[in-house]
């Protein structure tokens, strides 16, 4: 690790490979992550990426995004981002990335809250399909530098500017400075009980934007999803996508009754699930696709299909018990169109970011798509800034906290702001049921 960069961006999940895939190659780049590479919520994604399939579908498009999100969205980033989502597909197509095709031709399938079929897929493991490809192609740069377990802990600024960051590596802090550094930290899943997230993702981005009064929003709009895996153990839950209710999967109550329509927007299905659990005193209910081609079913939802054979059940022949846990973040750190923050020189981009795309409530698979759409846009800005121009020496900020005190502050910081802003149903139905603190 070098004392400076031109750009340092924490994150190595989609937003973050394809932020430092669209910097110059004369930009000297350093990403770092806090875990292994391959433990982002990027490679998690199974059900896949929306794209305007045609221009009659774009207005239909920003209809059901803005209908999801409860019509709180800032409908410009949602239109920036349908308008420009043809074009990332196409980027990822260049870059070897393969969408499940028929007779030659893309196959587009259906999820929750979408009134047409424009969701590309590569079988149910998109993410892991499309991370792996950035991955390979941000290897090949000889101007990027990539460091795992590395963290990071703090911002180095002064009241207008960012001029880098403190990192925790290897068993000792270290500052890096850099002319612009990019969040792409992800959700915040790692702070609940319950979630589909890596457990290391607990909103430090965030969390670091509020000690320090970046701009946040929204971040009392947490997603619960409706459908995971039913486990007794601790830990991450594994996901059964909507893709699967897409597909035409019943959710039925312990008598065997269908209880709610399931493919409305995943807030109201939660919600309804969890009136269920409540109404008969159960931690589940139950997933059916029995009534479906099993044969279809494997070859669909391989990656599900062997995780339900795991936890001893199988898919195609029983049903299968399920409950909601935290899912994504639709707030975040608050940006422009840009990925710009309040503080100079410093973005945010991904999960982590609110550039208003989702408003309450995320469109299903409206997510990867958001990432990557405005991690390119980062990417441009900063090309188009005065980057280049040399800054003034700075001073080293000392951190007297430990590593385990830090993450504790702001993994309380961000609890307890979540909590004032408290207004939500789902955030409270879910403290209530699976929270700590
Ligand atoms: C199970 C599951 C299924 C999903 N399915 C879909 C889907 O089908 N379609 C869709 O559009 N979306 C889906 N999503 C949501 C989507 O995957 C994520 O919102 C998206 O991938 C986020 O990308 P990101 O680059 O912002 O963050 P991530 O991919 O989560 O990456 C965050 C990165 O930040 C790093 N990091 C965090 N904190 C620090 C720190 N302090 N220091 C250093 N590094 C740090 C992490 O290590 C990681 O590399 C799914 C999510 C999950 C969990």
């Amino acid at each position: 690790m070098k004392q400076a960069y031109d750009v340092v961006i924490v994150g190595t999940g989609v937003s973050g490979l394809f932020c430092a895939l669209h910097l110059p190659e004369t930009v000297n780049i350093l990403m770092i992550t806090k875990g292994q590479l391959e433990e982002s919520n990027s490679f998690l994604a199974q059900g896949g990426i929306c794209v305007l399939k045609d221009a009659g579908d774009f207005e239909s498009y920003v209809e059901d995004t803005l209908k999801a999100g409860k019509y709180e969205n800032d409908r410009t980033a949602v239109e920036t981002m349908i308008r420009e989502s043809r074009e990332i597909i196409n980027e990822l197509i260049a870059l070897g990335v393969d969408f499940d095709k028929e007779k030659g031709e893309l196959v587009y399938t259906k999820e929750a809250a979408h009134s047409t079929n424009r969701i590309l897929h590569h079988k149910d493991v998109t993410g892991k399909e499309i991370t792996s490809k950035l991955l390979a192609a941000v290897k090949q740069r000889a101007n990027i530098e990539i460091l795992e377990q590395c963290t990071l802990v703090d911002l180095i600024k002064n009241n207008k500017t960012a001029y880098g960051v403190m990192v925790y590596y290897k068993g000792s802090y270290h500052a890096v400075y850099a002319k612009d550094i990019v969040l792409a930290t992800g959700g915040i899943g790692g702070i609940f009980k319950a979630s589909t997230n890596f457990s290391h993702l607990t909103g430090d981005g965030v969390a670091i934007a509020l000690k320090h009064q970046i701009q946040v929003a929204d971040i009392h709009y947490i997603q619960i999803h409706p459908t995971t895996l039913y486990s007794q153990k601790q830990g991450k839950r594994f996901l059964i996508s909507e893709a699967v209710r897409g597909e035409g999967a019943y959710l039925l109550n312990p008598k065997g009754e269908r209880f709610v329509d399931e493919l409305l927007p995943r807030d109201i299905v939660s919600a309804r699930v969890s009136e269920e659990m409540l109404k008969f005193q159960t931690d589940h209910v139950y997933l059916s696709v029995k009534h479906l081609d099993g044969e279809y079913i494997k070859k669909r939802f391989p990656n599900i299909y062997e995780a339900c054979k795991e936890e001893g059940y199988d898919l195609t022949k029983e049903d299968i018990p399920v409950t909601p846990a935290q899912h994504y973040f639709m707030g975040g750190i608050a940006v422009d169109l840009r990925g710009r923050t309040s503080l100079k020189h410093l973005y945010a981009v991904g999960e982590t970011s609110r550039t208003g795309v989702h408003g309450a409530n995320r469109l299903a698979s409206n997510s990867l798509l958001e990432g990557l759409v405005f991690a390119k846009k980062v990417a441009l800005d900063i090309k188009a800034s005065d980057m280049f121009l040399a800054k003034g020496p700075i001073g080293i900020p000392i951190i007297e906290e430990s590593i385990e005190e830090i993450k504790a502050n702001y993994e309380t910081l961000l609890l307890e702001a979540i909590k004032r802003k408290d207004e939500n149903f789902y955030v409270r139905w879910f403290h209530k049921q699976y929270k700590c603190g």
